[in-house]
């Protein structure tokens, strides 16, 4: 399965992601992710990324492009993975059914999760994760606090805010969203593999274990 997440910032395509990963035993690839992991080493494909990241804009796609493209060149990809993040442009959508396609694959469903831009505000604003990577948990401050302020509930390390997790840059990184999703939207509905989702409740603690359970279900319909 080939599953490309789409949603704006902040919308719970991470967290929906972690738990996919663990059910469907795929790997998860967020391009977010690994460039704040290029950033925190300080190689120069992490400074470049910073210099845009920071300023709430998009890498540029030549740059993404090669990154997942030499991800998805691992072994553990060969049956399919979850992309969280990218494609996030026409040209990116583009460039990965070129690679998928070299491989004898294609993107099986792009779920959309859907959630108001107010409550998109309050989760990123509040948002907090575990800081030991290989856990990765995320909490909101709000909305699903942990047990003990600053700690992680699930290993015990210390929680951390993203740097751009501030008002002025949300705000920014949704207009850039909602400027480049329109034209993604359309190009995996031509593609008969949108899936729309809008959680009933954004901002209750099972929310992405509801979100999951959808998506599971209709991975079962398509089989
Ligand atoms: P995320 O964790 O997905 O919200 O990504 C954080 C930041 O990384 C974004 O605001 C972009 O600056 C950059 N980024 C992540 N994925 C991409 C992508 N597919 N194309 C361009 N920039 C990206």
């Amino acid at each position: 399965m080939y599953i490309v997440m789409l949603g704006g910032p902040g919308s719970g395509k991470g967290s929906a992601s972690k738990i996919l990963t663990n059910q469907l035993n795929i790997p998860h690839i967020s391009t977010g992710d690994m460039f704040r992991e290029q950033i925190k080493k300080q190689t120069e494909l992490g400074k470049l990324a910073d210099s845009y990241i920071s300023k709430g804009q998009l890498v540029p796609d030549e740059v993404t492009i090669q990154v997942v493209k030499d991800r998805l060149s691992w072994e553990d990809a060969k049956n399919g993975v979850i992309l969280d993040g990218f494609p996030r442009t026409e040209e990116q959508a583009k460039a990965l059914d070129q690679i998928l396609e070299e491989q004898g694959k294609k993107v099986d469903l792009a779920p959309e999760l859907r959630i108001p831009d107010e409550i998109i505000i309050q989760r990123v604003v509040n948002r907090v994760m575990c800081s030991n990577k290989e856990c990765g948990a995320i909490y909101n401050l709000k909305f699903n606090p942990p047990k003990k302020t600053g700690i992680c509930d699930i290993c015990g390390s210390e929680l951390i805010s993203r740097s751009d997790d501030n008002e002025q840059t949300i705000k920014d990184r949704l207009s850039t969203y909602y400027k480049n999703s329109k034209v993604l939207v359309d190009y995996y509905k031509a593609k008969g593999v949108l899936y729309p989702i809008c959680p009933e409740d954004p901002t209750a603690g099972n929310a992405s274990v509801r979100v999951v359970e959808k998506i599971i279900e209709k991975c079962h319909q398509m089989n």
